[in-house]
C-alpha cells in the first residue's frame, strides 16, 4: 500500500480530500527553517456546509452498526497509525518543530493508543436494567450525533485522535478543525480512519481560524463541541455552545504546581520539573510551571537542575539526538520573550537561559527563574513556553494553599517520600490530574482533564464515554395503567 506523506489538499470531507482555493490562504511555516512547507486554505461557507452535511448524513448508519464493528475500524486505524509512525512523526515535527525524539513516542503513538483503547471499549458500551416490581426500566446508551472538535497546535495528531476515538466509538460523527498553526496532521488521521474502513463522512477535517470554529459550533446540526485550547477561547466556545444547549468538553490551559519536599528523591524531582517545563519546549497544557521547592532542598535542586540543563541539545529536530526544539511560531516566541522580560523586571532571579538561541528558527533557551513570588506575572499567567518558576516554601499547609491559589486547575504534582503527606497533598490539590513522584504522564487508560477554569469533562479512559454518549430511559409498564379518572 502506498500513501502520500503530506496531505494532498486542505480539507478531508466525506471520505476524500477536498480543495477550495477561494478560502483565505494559511501558509504553514516550519519553525526551524522559517520556510513555508505547505499551504492550506481556510474553509469557505461552502466547505463548512459540505463537512456538516457529510457528518450529519453519515452518522445514523454508523451509530446503527454494532459497537464491535465500529471498534474494529478504530483498531485497524490504530494499527495503520503505528505502521506509519515514523512518517507521521516527521510530518508533525515539521509542522510543530518538536524534536523527532518526542514525536516518535508521544504523538501518533498516543493517538494510536486512543484508537485502540476506544476501539476495544466500543463493543462493551451498554445501558442498564432497573427492575421496579413487575415494571422495569432499561437505558439505551446512544450517540450524541454530530460532534465538532477544535484543536490546539501543540499535539496535532494526538489531539485529533483523542477526540476522534471516543466520539466514533460511541457512534458519533465528527468535524474537526485543527489549529491554523499546525493544520497538517489531523488530515492524516482522517485519511487513516477512512482507509481503516470508517464510512465516508464519519470524520471530516476542515481548516481555518476562529471564525470557522464559530461557524461550526453554532450550526444547529451540531450536538457536541470538544475544544482543546486556551481559557479565553474556551469562554467563547463554551458560550456559543451553551446558546444551543450543546454538550461540551473543554480541555483548557493551566498554571500547575509541582511541590517538592525536602525528603523527595532529588533526581526524580529534577526529572519531573524538567518534564513538566521543558518537554515540547514547554508547550504543554499540564506543565507544572510553578515549582515550589522546600528550603532544605532548594540549593541542591537548583544545582542539579543547572547540571542537567547542560545536556540540552538544540538543533535540527529531525536529528534524533536533539532533545529540545523551537517554539511553534515567531508570535509564540515573542509572547514567551515578553514573559521572560517581565520576570526580570519584576525581580525574579534568572538562573538559566532567558535568551533566543541563534537567529534562524524560533529557538528559546530553557529558562529558569528562582526566588519567584506568588504575585509575579510569571507565577500567575500561563506562558506556554520553556520557562520554569521556582518558588520557596517551608510548610505543607501553607504550600497547599499557595498551590491552589490560582483560577486554573488542570494538573498538580508532589514529590516526597512521605506516603501520608503525598496522599494528603493530592487530596488537597484543586486540579483534575495529579501526580505523586512523577509528572506529565497521560496514559489513555486514565481520565485527563481540568477543574476550575482549566476545563469541563474528561478525555481518555472510560470517563470519556459519558461525554460522547447519552442515556435514554425506557420505562416498560407490565400492569394495567392506573389513571385518576
Ligand atoms: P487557542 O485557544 O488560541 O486556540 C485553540 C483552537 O481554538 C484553535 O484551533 C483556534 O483556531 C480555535 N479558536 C480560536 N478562537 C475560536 C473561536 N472564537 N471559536 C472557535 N474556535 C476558536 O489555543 P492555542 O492553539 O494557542 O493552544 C494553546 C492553549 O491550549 C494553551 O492555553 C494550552 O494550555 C491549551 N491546551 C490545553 C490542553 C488540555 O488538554 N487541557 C492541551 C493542549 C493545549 P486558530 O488558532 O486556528 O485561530
Amino acid at each position: 500500500m502506498t500513501y502520500d506523506i503530506q496531505p494532498t489538499a486542505s480539507h478531508f470531507i466525506d471520505g476524500h480530500y477536498v480543495e477550495d482555493t477561494s478560502g483565505t490562504p494559511i501558509p504553514v511555516i516550519c519553525p526551524v527553517s522559517e520556510e513555508q512547507i505547505a499551504i492550506v486554505y481556510a474553509a469557505t461557507p461552502a466547505i463548512i456546509e459540505q463537512a456538516l452535511a457529510a457528518a450529519t448524513h453519515a452518522q445514523g448508519a454508523w451509530a446503527a452498526m454494532t459497537g464491535t464493528q465500529r471498534g474494529r475500524v478504530l483498531r485497524r486505524a490504530a494499527d495503520i497509525m503505528r505502521d506509519r509512525n515514523y512518517d507521521l512523526s516527521v510530518l508533525e515535527t515539521n509542522d510543530t518543530g518538536k524534536p523527532l525524539q518526542e514525536t516518535l513516542v508521544a504523538d501518533a503513538t498516543s493517538g494510536a493508543d486512543a484508537l485502540e483503547y476506544f476501539g476495544g471499549l466500543a463493543g462493551s458500551l451498554t445501558g442498564e436494567h432497573i427492575q421496579l416490581g413487575d415494571d422495569f426500566v432499561y437505558t439505551r446508551r446512544e450517540a450524541l450525533g454530530v460532534c465538532v472538535g477544535i484543536g490546539a497546535w501543540n499535539y496535532p495528531t494526538q489531539i485529533a485522535a483523542w477526540k476522534a476515538a471516543p466520539a466514533l466509538a460511541c457512534g458519533n460523527s465528527m468535524v474537526f478543525k485543527p489549529s491554523e498553526q499546525t493544520p497538517l496532521c489531523a488530515l492524516k488521521v482522517a485519511e487513516i480512519l477512512h482507509e481503516a474502513g470508517a464510512p465516508a463522512g464519519i470524520y471530516n477535517v476542515v481548516q481555518g481560524m476562529g471564525e470557522v470554529g464559530q461557524a461550526l459550533i453554532t450550526d444547529p446540526r451540531v450536538d457536541k463541541v470538544s475544544l482543546t485550547g486556551s481559557v479565553p477561547t474556551g469562554r467563547k466556545v463554551y458560550a456559543a455552545a451553551a446558546a444551543g444547549i450543546r454538550h461540551v468538553t473543554m480541555e483548557l490551559g493551566g498554571k500547575s504546581p509541582i511541590v517538592i519536599f525536602d525528603d523527595a528523591d532529588l533526581e526524580d524531582a529534577v526529572s519531573g520539573a524538567i518534564l513538566g517545563n521543558f518537554y515540547s519546549s514547554g508547550q504543554v497544557c499540564s506543565n507544572g510551571t510553578r515549582v515550589f521547592v522546600q528550603s532544605g532542598i532548594k540549593e541542591a535542586f537548583l544545582n542539579r537542575l543547572s547540571e542537567r540543563l547542560k545536556d540540552v541539545k538544540m538543533g535540527d529536530p529531525l536529528d534524533e539526538s536533539v532533545n529540545f526544539g523551537p517554539l511553534v511560531s515567531e508570535r509564540q516566541m515573542g509572547i514567551v520573550q515578553g514573559f521572560i522580560a517581565k520576570g526580570i523586571a519584576e525581580g525574579a532571579r534568572l538562573v538559566a537561559g532567558g535568551k533566543r538561541q541563534g537567529d534562524l528558527g524560533y529557538f528559546l533557551q530553557p529558562t529558569v527563574f528562582a526566588d519567584v513570588t506568588d504575585d509575579m506575572t510569571i507565577a500567575t499567567d500561563e506562558i506556554f513556553g520553556p520557562v520554569m518558576s521556582v518558588l520557596d516554601f517551608e510548610d505543607e499547609d501553607d504550600v497547599l494553599i499557595r498551590a491552589n491559589a490560582t483560577d486554573f486547575g488542570l494538573a498538580a504534582g508532589v514529590f516526597t517520600n512521605d506516603l501520608g503527606r503525598a496522599h494528603r497533598m493530592v487530596a488537597g490539590f484543586e486540579a483534575g490530574t495529579t501526580y505523586i513522584n512523577t509528572y506529565n504522564v497521560a496514559p489513555v487508560e486514565a481520565p485527563f482533564g481540568g477543574s476550575k477554569l482549566s476545563g469541563v469533562g474528561r478525555e481518555n479512559s472510560k470517563a470519556a464515554i459519558d461525554h460522547y454518549s447519552q442515556l435514554k430511559s425506557v420505562y416498560v409498564g407490565m400492569a394495567p395503567v392506573e389513571a385518576p379518572f
